[in-house]
């Protein structure tokens, strides 16, 4: 089975409406309770998701971050036949790709600095891929080649990839923020006024889109290999997991633990 980590009270206005993801007394498995780097986790049955025989754990390791692409996709209103843009290709960026494709956009542009990792947003169905390492103002380049691209995804978390997102938007363009920002970050609201720009901020799912996201995985309408590495064992999690997903960015994406290793 999977989980969804989001705890809720059950009780709150949030909670009795249907979103117990914003619920006023919110945590999650992992921050507010002990999280899976361990053998054995409690958790409430009714987070609990069975996954379908046909799905691997390693596959189903991505139904959260796939679930919060779905709500963020849902957030931004995207529609089908619409060009979109993404701001990073990490597990997000790579699963909001394959929602957008799934969901029938039109092209799918994608910016993101790892030269792997915009081959692999080209392998899942990116349109075109930009470096911001070549073009500094990549968002100002497909306002003006492009013309703007209506709904664009910010999921980085840092000031340069917003204003790329904000940028890239046209007029009257979305910005959906999925990305987790540390600290606060200036934004030009005369421009957001006169261009009439929507920030739509994304921050996780209702447990529908969780099982929603276990079906997908399930039915292979997104590709979890090209994002999903490892297993590493939970004794070597320092250097051959966090310490190889900040040395060699490129080489990995996400690497799974092995609670039993
Ligand atoms: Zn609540």
């Amino acid at each position: 089975m999977t989980v969804n980590p989001c705890l809720s009270c059950g009780r709150c206005a949030q909670c009795k409406e249907g979103r117990a993801y914003l619920c006023s007394r919110l945590g999650s498995i992992g921050f507010a309770a002990d999280g899976a780097f361990a053998r054995r986790v409690v958790c409430p049955a009714a987070n609990c998701h069975l996954l379908p025989d046909k799905l691997p754990l390693e596959g189903a390791s991505i139904a959260e971050p796939l679930a919060a692409c779905l709500h963020a996709w849902g957030r931004g209103g995207g529609r089908a036949g619409e060009a979109v843009l993404i701001v990073g290709a990490g597990t997000v960026g790579l699963l909001l790709l394959q929602v957008a494709r799934e969901r029938g956009a039109g092209e799918v542009l994608v910016v993101e600095p790892l030269a792997a990792r915009r081959e692999k947003a080209l392998a899942l169905g990116a349109a075109a891929v930009f470096d911001p390492a070549r073009d500094e103002d990549v968002g100002r380049t497909l306002l003006r080649e492009r013309g703007g691209v209506p709904l664009a995804f910010e999921c980085v978390g840092r000031p340069a990839a917003l204003e790329t997102a904000l940028r890239a938007s046209g007029r009257g363009g979305r910005v959906v923020v999925i990305g987790l920002f540390t600290e606060a970050v200036p934004v030009d609201f005369f421009r957001l006024f006169v261009q009439e720009k929507t920030i739509f901020a994304s921050s996780a799912y209702t447990d529908a889109e969780v099982g929603e996201a276990v079906a997908w995985l399930a039915e292979g309408q997104v590709a979890w290999k090209p994002i999903v590495g490892g297993p590493i064992p939970l004794a070597d999690i320092l250097p051959a997991g966090f310490g190889r997903l900040s040395d060699a960015p490129s080489s990995h994406v996400k690497l799974l633990v092995d609670p039993t290793g």
